[in-house]
């Protein structure tokens, strides 16, 4: 075993693609703290700056206090409190689902729900960039992986036709691409199912609290809301928390809640994520205009990047939200280009393989409502 771990890293050292995390004194929405210096931050996932927000800290400290540090037991066990109750009624309400049930991340809740649903004989169809944790679900259920070319509708049809044979089979995408910061073509995607007459899943984690008019997700966006079956979602992005969810029927959910092995054997969720989780939520519905300055920020940053480097459209790709690329292709260019970018003081980590695929490097800029317009008018200087 020594030798194989031995191996193993020196072919990945050899490759430019080991990986070892910058160990930063503070992380904010929109600055770092590292080895003493502050830099612009432009990657990380708390898009609305929910994690530092001083009424969601507050919520967390009032339920550390009351309720204890860690989740103690499994849910089914002794671990459920009217707390994950009222997160799960309200995250239902919010989504326009009849149920919701929580996850301690949203990792485990795609393993839960592809796990349960699906087995041997089945089928699985995925958009081929779906994230991670929707593939390895896919593997831990057992089901016979299918993959359509990325926000295809006529792909998925053509694989739609060729699998009629199986017992079962479940569409899956992500609603917003996590690497590249584009959409699924739900319209499109949600017709195609109801032609079939197969189930949709969508992993709306960077849409949730983001897009729609009410900042419900994807589906809102779309003119989706009530026409699929199953959408899922994190705490831990737009909604500053840490945990993961799933909202269907309610039905599916008391299912889940017997069958998902992700939810059974584990500790239940934190009461302070759940708290976080239940004020950043109720933010969502007051502060409308935080995502609307993501929005209208993502959309400036695209521009400019379009105006800087017009000889070259496919920096940026097809992105249309906060998550934006900034395309370079082999690793060692986009390691260049992250150190050129520290040196200016500007935090934005280079995004390799296995994240994304050989040479399809990239460093990922993702925005916050908390960047200002010289923050990322210094970016766009830097590039
Ligand atoms: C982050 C992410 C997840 C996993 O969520 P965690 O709560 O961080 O485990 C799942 N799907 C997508 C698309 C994500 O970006």
């Amino acid at each position: 075993m020594r030798k194989f771990v031995a191996e193993e890293t020196k072919k990945i050292k050899q490759k430019s693609l080991w990986r070892s995390p910058a160990i930063l004194e503070n992380a904010r929405s929109n600055h770092v703290v590292l080895d003493g210096k502050k830099f612009l931050n432009f990657s990380s996932n708390d898009y609305l700056g929910y994690a530092q927000h001083p009424e969601v800290i507050r919520s967390a400290q009032k339920a550390l206090e009351h309720y204890g540090a860690g989740g103690r037991s499994s849910r089914l066990i002794s671990g459920t409190l009217d707390l994950h109750r009222e997160l799960e009624e309200k995250l239902a309400a919010f989504k326009g689902a009849e149920s919701a049930l929580v996850f301690p991340t949203g990792f485990m809740a795609n393993l839960g729900v592809l796990a349960s649903l699906l087995n041997e004989g089945d089928a699985v169809i995925m958009d081929r960039l779906n994230h991670a944790s929707l593939i390895d679900a896919a593997k831990l259920s057992r089901s016979r992986l299918f993959v359509f070319d990325h926000a295809s509708a006529e792909s998925l049809e053509k694989v739609l036709k060729r699998t009629k044979s199986y017992r079962k089979r479940l569409v899956v995408t992500d609603s917003l691409f996590s690497m590249d910061g584009d959409f699924a073509p739900l319209k499109e995607i949600v017709a195609l199912c109801g032609k079939h007459k197969v189930w949709l899943m969508i992993d709306d984690a960077h849409a949730t609290g983001i897009f729609g008019g009410r900042g419900i997700g994807m589906a809102e966006h779309f003119g989706e809301l009530g026409k699929i079956e199953i959408v899922m979602g994190t705490l831990s992005k737009a909604l500053g928390s840490q945990g993961g969810f799933v909202c269907g029927s309610k039905e599916m959910i008391d299912f889940l809640k017997n069958r998902a092995r992700t939810f059974i054997y584990t500790t239940a969720l934190s009461p302070s994520s759940c708290a976080a989780a239940l004020t950043a939520l109720e933010l969502i519905e007051k502060e409308p205009g935080k995502r609307k300055k993501l929005l209208s920020a993502s959309q400036k940053l695209r521009e400019a990047i379009q105006k800087k480097f017009p000889l070259n459209s496919k920096y940026i790709g097809d992105s249309g939200s906060q998550i934006v690329p900034f395309w370079v292709g082999p690793v060692e260019p986009a390691m260049a280009m992250s150190e050129h970018l520290k040196a200016a003081g500007i935090f934005a980590p280079a995004i390799r393989p296995p994240t994304v695929p050989q040479n399809e490097c990239r460093i990922r800029f993702s925005l916050t409502s908390d960047h200002s317009e010289s923050d990322i008018e210094r970016l766009i200087q830097a590039l």
